[in-house]
């Protein structure tokens, strides 16, 4: 996880996530998810943030972003918009918001 003082990895040291690639489109096989996720957040942070935590969205959003800038700058343009396009397939768009419970009223 992201914590800066609690570092913990769990992911047996395989490419992808524990060896998936959840885009479906190899790009996400090349590197260790979880070393570049929790970088990500490290890179900005989370310094772009929400007041509840029901909206932890916006971190982890921000940070499949610097996943993509990650790949566009080892792979290229065009593999950063692949796994964006592969990882877009997985979200089923089944409720209005990806928000959970709101902590504060
Ligand atoms: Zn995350």
């Amino acid at each position: 996880m992201e914590h800066q003082s609690a570092i913990a990895y769990g992911n047996k040291f395989l490419n992808g996530y524990l060896g998936r690639d959840g885009s479906g489109t190899g790009w996400g096989k090349k590197w260790d998810f979880i070393v570049v996720h929790e970088s990500g957040h490290e890179w900005f942070g989370n310094n772009i943030t929400a007041k509840d935590i029901a909206d932890m969205w916006i971190h982890e959003s921000f940070t499949n972003y610097s996943e993509a800038l990650f790949i566009e700058y080892f792979y290229g343009k065009e593999a950063a918009q692949e796994y964006i396009y592969g990882n877009r397939r997985g979200i089923l768009n089944d409720k209005p918001n990806p928000t959970g419970p709101y902590q504060r009223k």
